[in-house]
């Protein structure tokens, strides 16, 4: 029974231990949000090189008007896209729509434009990333955004999960107050740019890592505790045997000096009698011979007592 109530017990610990875990991986990941959300990068990239991208001055147009503005907005904006432009060896354009985006309503017909404008602006240069970006006109918490790649730009960096990635990050900065605006959009590039060229274990890797090493600690404890009982239960056993045999030798010794106890009671003694020698008489009693039967007293140091009526 109590056996059975220790297992319990740490049976208990253990998918304690494990909940705790779970809650722990669960709050980090809830705290790292939309963020943590972002597609994973799954795939080696290599930056598309120089000949592939014929680079323009023009790094974004602003027909909102009052987006990007000319002050701290355009440098820190160029600045994250000369960044993406380093590491993908894509060179990116943003046009924010103005007013004539309105007709845009839908993806597709954005992505049409994306489609027709890449090539208006970059022709058969394969290397560049057209953004297109809208907010809806008086309604600032929705907007709509594309990313249309050139050929060679989609064939070697840009491709389905590159794309999903930049507009994970600018759907996440979106909502980030502290950037201003040119800020957003170059953070976006840049963090894109970094998980892009950066190989990535994937979603399904990271929890099974996670599971696996929680299944792991939790086997150890149970491991560790088992041996741990079995030690216990060990010492527990030889301590009882050597308590036996300690009690053991403990009785034989009382037993040992009782009877050497005894021995010093006795005396052996020759009968008065009739000489024999065979009779033992515990000391300061009186005895019978064992021979002839006649009584014979014994003082407390073991002499024979002559009955001075009897000797005369
Ligand atoms: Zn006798």
């Amino acid at each position: 029974m109590a056996k059975g109530g220790k297992d319990l017990f740490v049976l208990r610990i253990t998918c304690a231990a494990v909940v705790v875990l779970v809650i722990a991986f669960a709050v980090l990941w809830l705290h790292q949000g939309k963020e943590a959300k972002i597609e994973r990068s799954t795939v080696n990239r290599e930056a598309l090189p120089a000949s592939k991208c014929d680079p323009v001055d023009k790094w974004y147009q602003d027909d909102w008007g009052d987006w990007i503005d000319e002050n701290g907005e355009e440098k820190a904006l160029i600045a994250g896209m000369e960044y993406f432009y380093e590491k993908t060896g894509v060179q990116p354009y943003l046009w924010i729509m103005g007013e004539n985006g309105k007709d845009y309503i839908s993806e597709g017909s954005i992505e049409d434009l994306a489609k027709d404008t890449y090539a208006e602006m970059f022709g058969e240069d394969g290397g560049h990333l057209l953004i297109i970006f809208r907010e809806y006109p008086n309604a600032s918490s929705n907007y709509l955004v594309t990313v249309r790649p050139g050929e060679d730009a989609e064939e070697q960096v840009m491709d389905e999960q590159a794309r999903e990635i930049l507009l994970g990050y600018i759907d996440y900065f979106y909502t980030v107050e502290k950037y201003n605006e040119g800020e957003f959009f170059a953070k976006s590039l840049e963090k894109a740019g970094d998980r892009i060229m950066t190989k990535q274990i994937s979603q399904a890797a990271l929890y099974a890592i996670i599971i696996i090493s929680v299944i792991a600690v939790a086997g150890v404890v149970i491991v560790v505790h088992i041996i741990r009982k079995r030690k216990v239960a060990e010492a527990t056993q030889k301590a009882a045997a050597a308590k036996a045999e300690a009690d053991l030798k403990k009785n034989e010794f009382a037993q040992q000096k009782y009877n050497d106890h005894l021995e010093t009671l006795y005396v052996a003694i020759t009968c008065p009698n009739c000489g024999s020698s065979n009779s033992k008489i515990r000391k300061g009693t009186t005895g019978n011979c064992q021979f002839c039967g006649s009584a014979i007293k014994v003082d407390e140091e073991g002499n024979v007592v002559i009955e001075s009526g009897s000797k005369s």
